[in-house]
């Protein structure tokens, strides 16, 4: 049963039948617009998928009335708008599978909760071992999440042929195919939906969702910060979250406190719609090529990425390299889509940690937060991180889900690193 107010709980084919016979008016934004306040409890800066999650549980769980997220852009911008959907939760370590299956959980019902179709697709997360090494590694990593409880199936050749024949699994290559892990629940999610699922839930709970609106610096007294400098002006806060992604070194700064995050590129692309060609989500690290994953959108187009562009940027535009290495690491899975045209490539800023996993702390202040080093990770995160990191915000006390992720893991050296198993380094 939906806990969303009545306005906001009108998708349905009748509502599209309305639309389609009352005219262009009938279409209302699907977030408020609302004026910024002067003062709110909480302010969230940065309306990606963390940011507009934390504020929708804070208001529906949590009954906190007075919270804004404040973006400098668009809702869905950033990253939100830009990954390449992969949800899944097959982490090596425990608390980043125990975290990322609690997320996974999420994503099965969350068209429900928010009244809104994100298209969730468990289609099935395949990584493939294209050489001896790989395939006791995967089994490592399967065998640990049996143990979790969490879903992992480890395919030999006639296995994975049953499962996914498009990869002629057989099939003689330059570095053929030695096995796979398969995790089924894992799959897609339609990314911006995400976005404007969550900003249309959270504005219909009262949430202010301020776009255009830069925060710029923060005021403190006292030994506590007061609020927030915007583009817009001064807005009073009674406690700050920052869930600005890539841009958290910037907050950093604002905070004079250095964070173990640098800003990376990273990039993806999509081809032309073709006929249904793949089936599944599927990672590969080429000992030719690197990393490359490749899926296949509703639409048909060939979904693709690969490492970061290796250099620190906040240019948002990638690097040919990067797309030369994948568009090969694809033909060396699939030769058959060589004439296939690509029709956009783009990149985001990616806040990565030195371990690979998050930070979910307070920052400087005790009434402010940072939610950040998502990495090229953090989609797939997002309803766990929202629900937990409200409850964090709400009560005071940081949930056992997301404890393991404090900031001063870097200094006493207790990384979560994630980044550091086996053949796989990067964890999309
Ligand atoms: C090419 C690519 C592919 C990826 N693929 C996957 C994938 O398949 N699966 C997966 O799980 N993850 C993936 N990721 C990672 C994932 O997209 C991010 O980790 C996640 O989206 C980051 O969290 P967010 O949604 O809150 O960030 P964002 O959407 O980036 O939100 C942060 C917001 O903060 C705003 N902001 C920044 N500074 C300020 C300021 N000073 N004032 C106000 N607003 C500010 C920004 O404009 C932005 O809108 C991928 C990333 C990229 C780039």
């Amino acid at each position: 049963m939906s806990t969303l107010p009545a306005s906001a709980r009108r998708y349905s084919a009748w509502s599209l039948l309305r639309a389609r016979y009352a005219g262009p008016g009938y279409w209302r934004p699907l977030w408020s617009g609302r004026n910024l306040q002067p003062a709110y409890d909480v302010v969230i800066v940065g309306a990606g998928g963390h940011g507009l999650a934390t504020a929708f549980h804070l208001v529906r769980d949590h009954g906190l009335r007075r919270v804004a997220v404040l973006e400098k852009r668009l809702v869905g911008y950033g990253n939100v708008g830009r990954n390449t959907t992969i949800v899944r939760s097959n982490y090596l370590l425990p608390e980043n599978h125990y975290f990322y299956e609690d997320a996974l959980r999420r994503w099965e019902t969350l068209s429900r909760e928010l009244n809104y179709n994100v298209m969730y697709s468990p289609r099935g997360v395949l990584d493939l071992a294209l050489t001896n090494d790989d395939f006791p590694a995967l089994a490592r990593r399967g065998n640990a999440l049996r143990l979790a409880g969490i879903d992992a199936e480890l395919l030999d050749l006639p296995a994975l042929e049953r499962f996914a024949p498009e990869l002629e699994p057989r099939r003689k290559r330059r570095f053929p195919i030695v096995g796979a892990l398969l995790q089924r629940r894992g799959g897609t999610v339609r990314h911006d939906a995400v976005a404007w699922g969550y900003a249309r839930a959270a504005s219909a709970l009262g949430v202010d969702i301020i776009e255009d609106c830069e925060v710029t610096g923060v005021r403190a007294a006292g030994g506590a910060a007061t609020g927030v400098e915007t583009t817009r002006g001064h807005v009073q806060a009674e406690q700050i979250v920052f869930a600005t992604a890539g841009h958290t070194g910037t907050i950093g700064t604002m905070l004079e406190t250095a964070l173990p995050i640098e800003t990376h590129l990273l990039q993806a692309m999509v081809s032309e719609p073709i006929k249904p060609l793949l089936n599944s989500v599927v990672v590969y690290v080429s000992p030719g090529h690197g990393e490359t994953y490749i899926c296949q959108s509703d639409r048909g187009g060939l979904v693709m990425g690969g490492h970061l562009d290796g250099f620190p940027s906040y240019t948002r535009e990638g690097a040919w390299h990067r797309l030369e290495d994948v568009v090969r690491g694809a033909l060396e899975l699939f030769p058959r889509i060589g004439g296939v045209k690509i029709l956009r490539h783009w990149a985001g800023t990616n806040d990565m940690t030195m371990d690979g996993s998050p930070i979910m702390d307070r920052l400087r202040y005790d009434n402010v937060f940072v939610n950040a080093g998502w990495c090229y990770g953090g989609f797939k995160a997002i309803p766990a991180s929202g629900a937990a990191f409200a409850q964090f915000v709400a009560t005071g006390t940081a949930p056992e889900l997301i404890r393991p992720f404090r900031l001063s893991r870097f200094a006493t050296g207790h990384l979560l690193d994630e980044t550091g198993q086996g053949p796989f380094p990067v964890r999309l």
